[in-house]
Parts: structure tokens; C-alpha cells; sequence
């Protein structure tokens, strides 16, 4: 399969139809080997535009929700970037291709040595992984000018708050409950938050301190 192929043809009939138009955005999109993320049976199936299964009950996002997560996030290349779910580490790959470092948290083990192993193997050296509860943040690396939340949440964690860059730091999350949530865009600046709500979307749960508390909350 040309693969590389299938990622133009991802990028011209998903992506900017849609309205993603931040050149450097679909340039990560057309080179970032989507397919190694995913396990090797669904392979050819990297490029639809779907989100897909990676195990242990988890996702890769559809294309287009990582385009315009990470278009929302306004990169120039210089940011501290922290990230809330690593999942497979296709998301990481694109903001590590955008950014200057991504710190990224995954709360299965399994998932960030997964993620761990790919990201080395194509030789990103300014991605920093670790297993834990991403809603805690990870303070000793604080402040960060961008925070990226890849699964569903009830809100925004308050200690995540703390820990973004008072100086036009971005947020971007799905808010919402369990089955359908809304890009929430949040700008914090002098003290002050300024918030933007985008497209609906449905993602995994954020289970933690400040998520969902459990598997069975996220029900109500
Ligand atoms: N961005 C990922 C990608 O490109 O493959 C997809 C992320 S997936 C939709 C959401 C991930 O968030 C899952 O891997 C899940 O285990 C993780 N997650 C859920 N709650 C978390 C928490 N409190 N801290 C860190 N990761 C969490």
C-alpha cells in the first residue's frame, strides 16, 4: 500500500474540506506515518477517516479531530507542550513535528511504552512520556504554554489550570458528559480566562482526580 499516498488524499478530501488551514498543520498531517500507530491488521485502514481502536479499550482520534485540536492550539514551533493521554502517540507525533517539546501523560502502562517504543523508533527526541494521572498535571515541568487533553471531560482540572503559562497559554479539551462533548478552547492571560467552544466530538473518558471518577461515573 502507498502510504504516503493514502496521507495526500487523506489531507485534500478530510482535512481541508473541513477547513483546517494551517499549512504547517496538514504538513505534519502529510508526513507523521499514521499506520505504525495503529496495530498491524488495521493497517490499511489508518487513513479513513474514523477514529480506530488501539486496545486496552482505547482509541486513536479520526484525523480530522487531531487536525483541528491541534490547529486550536496555535503553534509556531517554540511551545512547551503537555498532553493528557498519549493513547498510541499519533497525537504526540504531530505536536512534536510542531513544537518544541512534548511532555505527555498516559494512564495505561501498557499504552505509553507502546507509544514510548514507536516515537523512538522514528526518532523524536523532544517527547517526554510517563504512566500516570494526567488530570494531577505534572507540576515539575510547569508552566506550559500549550496543554492538549485527548480524552472526554466533565471539565477542565483545575490543576492543569494552574500549570498553564499566564502569558496567552492555550487549553484545548473535549468538555462535556460521557457521549458527547464540545472542543473547548480556553486562553488564560494576565489571570484571566477567555473561553471559545468549537466542534462536538466524542472521546474516551479522562478518568482521574479531576475527571471521571471512575469507569462506571461517566454514566450520568
Ligand atoms: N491522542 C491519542 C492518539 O493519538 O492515539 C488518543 C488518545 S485516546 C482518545 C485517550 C487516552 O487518554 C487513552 O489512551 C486513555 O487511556 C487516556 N487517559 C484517560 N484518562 C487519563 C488520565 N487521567 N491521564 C492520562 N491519560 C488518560
Amino acid at each position: 500500500m502507498d502510504f504516503k499516498e493514502l496521507r495526500e488524499y487523506m489531507v485534500r478530501t478530510q482535512l481541508i474540506p473541513r477547513g483546517i488551514s494551517d499549512e504547517r498543520v496538514l504538513d505534519a498531517m502529510r508526513k507523521v506515518p499514521r499506520h505504525l500507530f495503529v496495530p498491524e491488521h488495521i493497517q490499511p485502514r489508518a487513513y479513513d477517516d474514523m477514529a480506530l481502536s488501539i486496545g486496552e479499550g482505547q482509541t486513536i482520534s479520526q484525523p480530522y479531530m487531531v487536525a483541528i485540536m491541534t490547529e486550536l492550539l496555535e503553534l509556531k514551533g517554540d511551545e512547551k507542550i503537555l498532553e493528557i493521554g498519549t493513547g498510541s502517540g499519533y497525537q504526540t507525533a504531530i505536536l512534536a513535528e510542531l513544537a518544541k517539546n512534548v511532555y505527555s501523560i498516559e494512564r495505561i502502562e501498557q499504552l505509553a511504552e507502546r507509544a514510548k517504543n514507536i516515537l523512538s523508533s522514528l526518532s523524536y527526541q523532544n517527547v517526554f512520556i510517563k504512566t500516570g494521572d494526567g488530570t494531577l498535571g505534572w507540576e515539575e515541568e510547569s508552566p506550559f504554554d500549550r496543554i492538549l487533553i485527548t480524552a472526554g471531560t466533565p471539565q477542565i482540572p483545575q490543576p492543569l489550570i494552574e500549570q498553564l503559562s499566564d502569558d496567552n497559554g492555550i487549553i484545548v479539551a473535549p468538555v462535556g458528559d460521557r457521549f458527547s462533548q464540545v472542543l473547548l478552547k480556553v486562553i488564560k492571560a494576565k489571570g484571566k480566562l477567555e473561553k471559545e467552544t468549537h466542534t462536538p466530538c466524542v472521546f474516551v473518558p479522562l478518568i482521574g482526580k479531576h475527571g471521571w471518577q471512575k469507569d462506571e461515573d461517566y454514566y450520568v
